[in-house]
């Protein structure tokens, strides 16, 4: 466990607290790994109480969302917004809509996406919210209700300078027209309060790409520094096939790569000498999940039925991209059997606590979602000071600072794990030079 008696007592007592949220103890075990370094030589940390400030949100809006479906019948879902911490700006993070959502869920996100903002650089704090509506089944028309609805209590909670929300799981840009619609009537104004808006009402160039893409950027350097390679002409596993592993499949496809295994809830599909990525693309325009489809147009690909089972195939790079809690043990396992030796998140947690450790353990160079996945809310950011200037940015411009972004990510995580662990630590790396930053914000800024 934890060397720092400061770090074990708090866990200790956090997980007594806490017992039913698994998601959100996995994150802090995650994290207080990672502070072991540096709590140790900095007395102060203790003193101020920060990790006791860091880990309980600032506030937790919980609220309930009623909604008339097709057949007349009302439903009842209910919404949250975690405000986690503002100490360097407003709170920022997606929204997640999915019958899964619960505090447990949303509280690790918004805990994580704090570190994640702080290493972008950019003046943001952390936050993430959503509910348990599934948009599954659901027509155009319910799914206008439902935000609609959602949007008539959050609109209390955010603004521009406040909470600047975004998309995540079952929110792109359907349902952010939708909730943003709501928000400019009910508020008369258009400040763009929430990122990932439509490019005709103040969206982002690039920011549908942008964390798929980020990813690969990220990969890049990885690969960079610590093997002098290329993506060119690797092997690639994508889980997930929305907005992260889609956009990662497409920039690993331009940048010579073979993208050999994707996946969705119904499971997977494989080929050696790589899949059609365009027909892909194609296909999950129209409808959520392809893995079912894709044979029907390449017969010589393999579909297996249980999703987890693609990291049983070989390659040279893993990217979980779908969900936390993805990429267990088994999987990490086979993965190293198979040849892997790069694994970099592009989902928020997919991998747990013990399958991390064994790749840390067989020498994979492993970059954690934090960093990794990091470009979606920086060009959230950039969108922001579009919005702010009136003034749009070109998509090479975008493209570039999301470039120069990932790139500082993967250097300031790097040289915090030259420091407190070692080179090939991005976990130690990530959340520490996170850390720091939020740190001296939170002293700077007394005890509040
Ligand atoms: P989407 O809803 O667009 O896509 C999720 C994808 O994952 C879908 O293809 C879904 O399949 C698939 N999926 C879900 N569960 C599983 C599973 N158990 N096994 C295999 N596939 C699964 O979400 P996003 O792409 O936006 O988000 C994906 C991850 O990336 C999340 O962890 C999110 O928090 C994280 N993230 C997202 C950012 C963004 O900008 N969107 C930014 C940073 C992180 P199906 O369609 O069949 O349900």
């Amino acid at each position: 466990m934890f060397k720092s008696k400061y770090l074990k007592d708090l866990f200790d007592a956090t997980k007594k607290r806490y017992s039913t949220q698994p998601e959100f103890l996995q994150a802090v075990e995650e994290f207080f790994g990672a502070m072991d370094p540096i709590v140790n030589e900095d007395p102060n940390i203790e003193k101020h109480g920060i990790m006791e400030r860091l880990i309980e949100p600032e506030r937790i809006i919980k609220f309930k969302v009623t909604w008339v479906g097709d057949d007349e019948k009302v439903n009842v879902n209910r919404g949250y917004r975690v405000q986690y911490n503002s100490a360097l700006g407003p709170f920022k993070g997606g929204l997640r809509f999915h019958p899964s959502v619960n505090e447990s869920i949303l509280k690790f996100l918004g805990f994580e996406q704090t570190f994640k903002n702080s290493l972008t650089g950019l003046p943001l704090g952390g936050g993430k919210g959503g509910s348990d509506f599934d948009s599954k089944g659901k027509s155009d028309g319910e799914i206008m209700r439902f935000c609609q609805n959602y949007m008539q209590e959050l609109y209390r909670h955010i603004g521009s300078d406040t909470d600047v929300p975004a998309g995540d799981i079952g929110v792109g840009y359907k349902e952010i027209g939708f909730l943003y619609g709501m928000y400019r009537k009910i508020r008369n104004e258009n400040t763009g309060v929430l990122t990932g808006k439509g490019l005709t009402y103040g969206g982002s160039l690039v920011r549908k790409e942008a964390t798929g893409y980020g990813v690969l950027y990220f990969a890049q350097e990885m690969l960079s520094k610590y093997r002098n390679e290329s993506i060119e002409g690797k092997q690639v596993i994508i889980s997930g096939s929305g907005k992260v592993g889609m956009h990662a499949a497409l920039k690993a496809r331009e940048l010579g790569a073979y993208v050999v295994a994707m996946s969705d809830v119904n499971g997977y599909v494989y080929h050696k000498n790589g899949l059609d990525i365009s027909l892909i693309a194609k296909l999950t325009e129209d409808i959520p999940e392809f893995s079912t489809q894709y044979k029907d147009y390449h017969q010589s690909a393999e579909y297996g039925e249980n999703p987890t089972d693609i990291w049983k195939k070989p390659c040279d790079i893993a990217l979980p991209c779908a969900t936390q809690n993805e990429l267990f043990l088994d999987s990490a396992k086979s993965l190293v059997k198979n040849g892997c030796y790069l694994v970099c998140e592009g989902a928020n947690m997919p991998t747990t606590l013990d399958a991390t450790h064994y790749l840390q353990q067989k020498d994979i160079l492993f970059a954690p979602g934090k960093a990794a996945n990091a470009g979606g809310v920086a060009v959230s950011g950039f969108e922001m000071t579009q919005n702010a200037m009136h003034t749009p940015w070109t998509y090479k411009e975008l493209d570039e600072k999301l470039k120069h972004t990932m790139k500082q990510i993967f250097y300031k995580a790097y040289e915090a794990a030259e420091k407190y662990a070692d080179p090939r630590n991005l976990v130690v790396g990530a959340n520490v030079a996170g850390f720091l930053r939020v740190y001296e914000a939170m002293v700077d800024q007394g005890v509040i």
